[in-house]
C-alpha cells in the first residue's frame, strides 16, 4: 500500500503528481531541444512568479543553501561591509558564509521569536557604509516574517544592496520584487516552489549585476561565479544550447512544469490562499490549546507554524504520536528552544484538506499523550476561521 502519511514540514513538502512525473520522464541530453525549451521556459516563469520583470534568474543545481552563497560569493569583495538582520538559525547561517568570503560582517540580531525593530535597522544603515544586507524573510527556525518590503525601501533609501533570503517564503508569502526594489531573491526548489530538492534558484536586480560587473577582485568560488552562469542562462533563454556544469535535467523539467501551475494559479491568488489557510491553521491551534513561537500576530509566516508543547508534554512523544496519527511534522531546529515546539509547514500546493487533517492528528496525538482536548475543536475552530474570512 502506498505510505498515505501527510509530509508537513518546511520542506521538502508534498509534490503535484504533474512535477513528479515530469521527474520521472526518461533523461534527455542537456542540449536537446525539448530539455532547452524547458530551461528556457523556467527563467521567463521565473520573473513572473518572483514579480521582478527586469531581474536575471538564475537556476544552478543545489540546495538553497547554495542560493544563499550564490548571491553572497558574487556580491561581496574581501573587506566588504555586510550587515545581517537575523530572526532566526538562518541569518545565522548568513553571517558565517559571507565572513567565509572575506565581508566584515555586522549582525543585528532579534529575541526569539520578535522582528528587529525598523528604527534599529535604520540607525545601523545610517552608521556605517554597508554594502549589503541580507534578510530572511521567514526564518524557517521560528515562523517569524520579517517586512522585506519596508527593509528593502530602507536598503535603497541608503544605497544598500537588500538580499531576501526567500527560501521559505517565495512563491507562498507576498514577494514584489520589481516593485519593492529588492536586489537578490532567492529560493529552493523543495520549498514553495514544489519541486524535488536540488535546484538554487534566484533572481537579481540590475542594480545586483551592476555591482557584479563592477567587481575588482576574482569570485572566490568556481562553481558559484555568475561569469560562468550568466552566459549559460541567456543561452537557455535564447534558445540555444550551452555548457557549463551538467544542469540537473530532470529537476528543471519538473520546474517548468510547476513554475507553469504557479504563474496559472496567479500570484495574487496564491498569497492569498497561503494567508487563508495559514489563518485557519492558527485558528486551530490556538483552539487546542497551543501557543506560536513568533509573539506577534502580524509577524506569523503564511508558509509555517511554529507551535509551543503545551506544559507537561514531551517533544518526541507527541511527534511520534502525530506520526502515528497519518502526518509528518517537524522538531524544533532553533537551538535556545529545540525541545519546546515544534513545526509545521503549510505551503505549495497546499489545501484546506491538509490543514484539517493535520489539526486532526496533532488533537489526536495529544490525546495519546495524555493531554486532553475536546473532540474536535481545532477542526472546528479553523472552519469556522475559513468561513469567516473567505474571499
Ligand atoms: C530551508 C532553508 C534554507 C536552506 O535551504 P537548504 O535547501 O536546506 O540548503 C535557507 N534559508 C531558509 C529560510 C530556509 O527555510
Amino acid at each position: 500500500m502506498k505510505d498515505r502519511s501527510l509530509l508537513m514540514i518546511p520542506g521538502p513538502i508534498e509534490f503535484e503528481p504533474e512535477v513528479l512525473k515530469a521527474l520521472g520522464a526518461p533523461t534527455t541530453s542537456h542540449v536537446a531541444p525539448g530539455f532547452i525549451d524547458d530551461f528556457g521556459g523556467a527563467l521567463e516563469k521565473m520573473r513572473k512568479v518572483w514579480l521582478a520583470p527586469e531581474g536575471q534568474p538564475f537556476i544552478v543545481a543545489g540546495s538553497g543553501t547554495l542560493a544563499m552563497e550564490l548571491a553572497g560569493a558574487n556580491l561581496v569583495e574581501p573587506g566588504d561591509r555586510a550587515l545581517v538582520l537575523s530572526t532566526g538559525v538562518f541569518g545565522d547561517r548568513y553571517e558565517d558564509l559571507l565572513a567565509r568570503h572575506g565581508a566584515d560582517v555586522t549582525v543585528l540580531r532579534a529575541p526569539i521569536g520578535r522582528t528587529l525593530d525598523l528604527n534599529q535597522v535604520e540607525d545601523g544603515l545610517k552608521g556605517d557604509r554597508y554594502k549589503l544586507l541580507t534578510v530572511t524573510h521567514v526564518d524557517t527556525s521560528t515562523a517569524v516574517r520579517m517586512p522585506i518590503r519596508s527593509i528593502g525601501e530602507l536598503a535603497q533609501r541608503h544605497n544598500v544592496l537588500s538580499v531576501v533570503d526567500g527560501v521559505c517564503s517565495v512563491a507562498g508569502e507576498e514577494i514584489r520584487q520589481g516593485d519593492w526594489n529588492l536586489d537578490v531573491v532567492l529560493t529552493a526548489s523543495q520549498k514553495a516552489i514544489g519541486v524535488p530538492p536540488g535546484l538554487a534558484l534566484l533572481v537579481a536586480s540590475q542594480r545586483a549585476m551592476e555591482t557584479f560587473a563592477a567587481r575588482s577582485t576574482p569570485v572566490r568560488s568556481y562553481y558559484a561565479d555568475w561569469a560562468k552562469w550568466m552566459p549559460i542562462m541567456a543561452a537557455y533563454e535564447g534558445r540555444k544550447p550551452s555548457y557549463f556544469g551538467t544542469p540537473a535535467v530532470n529537476l528543471v523539467a519538473a520546474l517548468d512544469v510547476s513554475l507553469c501551475q504557479i504563474v496559472d494559479e496567479g500570484m495574487t491568488a496564491r498569497f492569498a490562499r497561503h494567508e487563508l489557510l495559514a489563518g485557519a491553521f492558527r485558528a486551530g491551534v490556538r483552539a487546542l490549546g497551543l501557543d506560536f513561537v513568533a509573539t506577534e500576530r502580524d509577524h506569523r509566516a503564511n508558509t509555517l507554524t511554529a507551535c509551543r508543547y503545551p506544559e507537561g508534554v514531551a517533544a518526541a512523544d507527541l511527534l511520534s504520536a502525530i506520526r502515528s496519527a497519518g502526518v509528518i511534522v517537524a522538531g524544533g531546529l532553533h537551538p535556545e528552544i529545540k525541545s519546546e515546539y515544534f513545526r509545521v509547514g503549510h505551503m505549495g500546493a497546499v489545501c484546506m484538506g491538509d490543514i484539517l487533517a493535520t489539526l486532526g492528528a496533532i488533537e489526536t496525538g495529544l490525546r495519546n499523550v495524555g493531554h486532553e482536548v475536546e473532540a474536535g475543536i481545532g477542526v472546528a475552530a479553523a472552519l469556522e476561521w475559513q468561513a469567516g474570512n473567505k474571499g
